[in-house]
């Protein structure tokens, strides 16, 4: 028997419609550098009308057409956000901080017919024109930019704020358009071969939305101000920008101010309830706290992913400056909320902290099993390590191939039977909270056991002279691998590697220990901000070691 119930689609421009009416007060906040600019909700829907009436008679985006942005956290990008998907086109985040050979292969991979481009990265864009093929048409500049740089390009150059000047403040927004077609692509950030696009519906987007914004999640109110640190390339700022719309919550967007000060300054002015960002920034955003002089009392809560959180790092913001972190996990595929640490009720704080440190627990719709080198399932026991597979509404099945062709689902992305496989090795306990022990190509094989460099990096950066560690496998010829530890040292340390090695030595089984060491200057990083193992280990060859 069928339910009697509507069948109504669930779709991005309902998010658009709701927010800019039932929640028209609510504002965006762009920080320009030197303080704030703020528009309501009402006027940013009105403005993705304009925008939308643009793309469509001027510049010939109809349904799927592929609306790219190379943008921070602004204003005119959250218009995008909504307009394009709205409109029956495709938004695609492309990631600015993508080494240019990449940028240019997936804006030609997704055919990007219009570039929205932020006029403090136009540079970028110019510089890998020549790598472009012919579908890009037209570029859109947001804000003051030097013309001259796009005087090779021969499609149209509009300046974002003329293009949408005088058109009407109410489009016929796709309300109606099949919940599983295309909102918005993003692709992966490529650290092994190309990267892959993973291609968002209307249906996930607005599912992945409820979650963050359910209470034990992001729980967004219009009584919040969110204020997304993670960029709007890199999966949607975790889907923030879409949910606060949705739910009335206010928007702190940082633009291209991502460091410790202005990010405390715009905390301090602002006041932020909610915010979400990588380890490596709140790291840098914990230093400058620790030097003192700024009020972060608004804040009740900053999630942290994106890469194992260090417990020092969590403590360090709960004990010194009264901030509660959230450590969550998820990924490009995941959209990307996967898990979210929250622990169980009826604990005292200390009794906490287990839960917490984990990586956290799965929400309804995300189902999740772990699977042994032989292709067994392992138990959730809490101690039987595998690879973590899921599948749920927002996870992805397959990877976009290019319009017009069959998606790909390569063996080792996804299961025989339609699972994703994260590529992440870890444990489930059977109360359901995961514990990620390594990425499987970042565990290292020592003599038939693994060490967790995760679990090497979290003691290493306990110590409170250490800023930042990152532990890597090298090739040995007696166990095939061993760890190596790089360490950078906060500013007037004094501690040395005899130090730290009998500090680590302390904590963790000595079978683990590394032999081999290097203090460096910083841990080089991803375009999104993680530890880039793979230079590391190309860096720290085994010939170079003592
Ligand atoms: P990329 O794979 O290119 O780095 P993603 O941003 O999609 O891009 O990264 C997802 C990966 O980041 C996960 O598969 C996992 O390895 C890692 N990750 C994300 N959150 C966490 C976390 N809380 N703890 C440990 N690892 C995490």
């Amino acid at each position: 028997m069928f339910s009697t119930m509507q069948d109504v689609p669930l779709t991005v421009a309902r998010i658009l419609t709701h927010g800019a009416t039932v929640h028209g007060r609510s504002t965006v906040t762009t920080w320009d550098g030197t303080g704030p600019v703020v528009r309501s909700y009402a006027e940013v829907g009105a403005r993705a009308a304009r925008l939308a009436h643009a793309l469509h008679d001027e510049l010939g985006v109809r349904e799927d057409t592929v609306v790219a942005t190379l943008m921070w956290n602004n204003a005119e990008h959250l218009e995008a956000y909504l307009a394009v998907p709205s409109m029956g086109a495709v938004l695609h985040t492309l990631n600015l901080r993508l080494p240019a050979h990449q940028l240019a292969y997936i804006v030609n991979h997704a055919a990007d017919h219009v570039v929205i481009v932020d006029g403090t990265v136009l540079p970028l864009l110019a510089g890998v024109l020549p790598q472009l093929g012919d579908t890009l048409r037209h570029i859109v500049v947001n804000g003051p930019y030097e013309a001259s740089l796009l005087d090779g390009f021969t499609g149209g150059v509009h300046a974002y704020e003329d293009l949408i000047d005088g058109r009407p403040d109410a489009y016929p927004w796709r309300t109606d358009i099949d919940e599983r077609r295309a909102a918005a692509i993003c692709y992966t950030s490529g650290t092994t071969g190309d990267p892959k696009g993973v291609v968002y519906s209307h249906r996930s987007v607005y599912l992945h939305c409820l979650q963050v914004n359910a209470a034990d999640s992001f729980g967004l109110t219009p009584r919040d101000t969110a204020l997304p640190v993670v960029p709007m390339f890199h999966v949607n700022a975790w889907g923030m920008p879409h949910a606060a719309y949705m739910s009335g919550a206010n928007l702190l967007m940082p633009d291209r101010f991502l460091q410790p000060k202005p990010l405390a300054e715009m905390i301090d002015r602002v006041r932020p309830t909610v915010s979400a960002a990588v380890p490596t920034i709140w790291n840098g955003l914990l230093d400058e706290l620790d030097a003192g002089g700024h009020d972060t009392s608004s804040l009740r809560m900053v999630v942290i992913g994106g890469s194992a959180c260090p417990p020092a790092l969590m403590k360090g913001f709960e004990e010194r400056h009264g901030i509660r972190v959230v450590h969550a996990w998820g990924m490009t595929e995941t959209s990307p909320l996967g898990t979210f640490a929250q622990p169980p009720g009826g604990l005292t704080p200390e009794q906490e902290w287990p839960y917490r440190l984990t990586q956290g627990l799965f929400p309804a719709s995300v189902e999740a099993r772990l699977i042994g080198p032989g292709g067994e399932r392992m138990p959730h026991d809490g101690e039987s390590a595998g690879e973590l597979e899921v599948r749920g509404p927002w996870i992805a099945g397959a990877y976009f191939a290019g319009q017009g062709k069959e998606p790909e689902r390569p063996e080792d992305k996804f299961s025989e039977d339609g699972w994703l496989r994260t590529g992440d090795v870890g444990t489930i306990t059977p109360d359901g909270y995961l514990t990620l022990t390594d990425r499987a190509k970042d565990v290292i094989k020592s003599g038939g056991e693994w060490i967790s460099s995760v679990e090497l990096e979290n003691q290493l950066m306990a110590h409170p002279e250490v800023a930042e560690a990152a532990v890597v496998a090298v090739p040995d010829e007696k166990w095939g691998e061993r760890p190596l530890a790089t360490v950078v040292l906060r500013p007037g340390a004094t501690a040395g590697l005899a130090e730290l090695r009998a500090f680590l030595a302390e904590r963790v089984a000595s079978w683990q220990l590394p032999e081999r060491w290097a203090i460096v200057e910083a841990v080089p990083k991803t375009s999104v901000g993680k530890f880039d193992k793979k230079v590391i280990r190309a860096d720290y060859a085994a010939d170079r070691l003592e």
